[in-house]
């Protein structure tokens, strides 16, 4: 397969670039003078190091927003790995469950009649067995000067326990990954209250936000998402909510459409109809 299929690159801000990789998954790559950044490694199928390597030779900086293998699975491909200590037990939960979710997906894609998204000669027990060469362990707070350029990491529990959204100083992008986006997953075990998540999505009002890029959409969401979740949240219930079960590890959840036609004062965002939000029962309060 050609990469361009694989991996599609567009630079949206001066040295600034969304790499989609195959199966949905956003890399973003920083460049400063001196550093760059790639936040997330995506499912690590096929190599992006060497698309990274194709826009900059500067030293790379690696930050897993979470520990999720759709934003880990291509850690393997470099040498060092930041991420949030409160996340390494997620990540090492979902690198046990690798094979599954090969066989997941290629029982939808063989259901669905999509091709896959690995490679034709993919070595699933090879694949299975990549590991993150070293991992470096972030604060609740992080700061990195890429040169020319701060990027604020910062952590958002939620989603995960130890999910980190990234603040671009320069464009004043905020990198929301699976925290903040119109679908919210707040599903396993791992994860916390929904009130707690309204609290620490608050945090995020502080930074002079121009757009949101999330870990999974193309859509520019302005600051004003974070209200609709927050919204959504409060509307929520499990009378309002329909059962939704996890197509790899059977887990229940509730699944809760939020029309934004319903959120008071709020302008619609792009193509935006409805809120998602998934959540674990054990997570509502009703
Ligand atoms: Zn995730």
């Amino acid at each position: 397969m050609d990469t361009k299929e694989i991996f599609k690159v567009t630079q949206i801000e001066k040295n600034t670039y969304r790499i989609w990789e195959l199966g949905g998954n956003y890399l973003t790559l920083l460049l400063g003078t001196e550093k760059a950044m790639l936040i997330d490694t995506g499912f690590g199928f096929y190599n992006s190091r060497e698309i990274v390597e194709r826009i900059t030779d500067l030293p790379l900086i690696v930050v897993n927003s979470h520990g999720h293998l759709d934003h880990t699975g291509g850690n393997y491909l470099y040498d060092e790995i930041y991420l949030h200590h409160d996340d390494l037990e997620t990540y090492s939960h979902y690198q046990k469950e690798k094979g599954l979710m090969i066989d997941t997906m290629k029982q939808r894609f063989d259901k669905l009649k999509k091709d896959y998204v690995w490679p034709e000669d993919f070595d699933k027990d090879e694949y299975v067995s990549q590991k993150t060469k070293k991992f470096i362990f972030m604060e609740d707070t992080k700061i990195f000067d890429l040169g020319n350029r701060i990027v604020e990491f910062t952590k958002v529990p939620g989603h995960t326990l130890g999910q980190m959204v990234a603040f671009d100083h320069k464009t004043q992008i905020l990198f929301s990954s699976d925290a903040v986006a119109s679908n919210l997953w707040i599903y396993y075990d791992e994860g916390i209250s929904l009130l707690d998540y309204c609290k620490n999505i608050e945090k995020l009002k502080k930074y002079p936000v121009k757009y949101i890029l999330s870990g999974h959409l193309d859509t520019k969401f302005p600051k004003r998402i974070i209200d609709a979740l927050q919204a959504t949240i409060k509307a929520r219930s499990a009378a309002k909510s329909r059962v939704f079960i996890h197509p790899r590890n059977k887990h229940k959840a509730l699944l809760f459409k939020y029309n934004t036609e319903n959120i008071k004062n709020f302008e619609k965002i792009d193509h935006i109809q409805h809120m998602n939000l998934i959540y674990a029962p054990s997570l509502s309060t009703d």
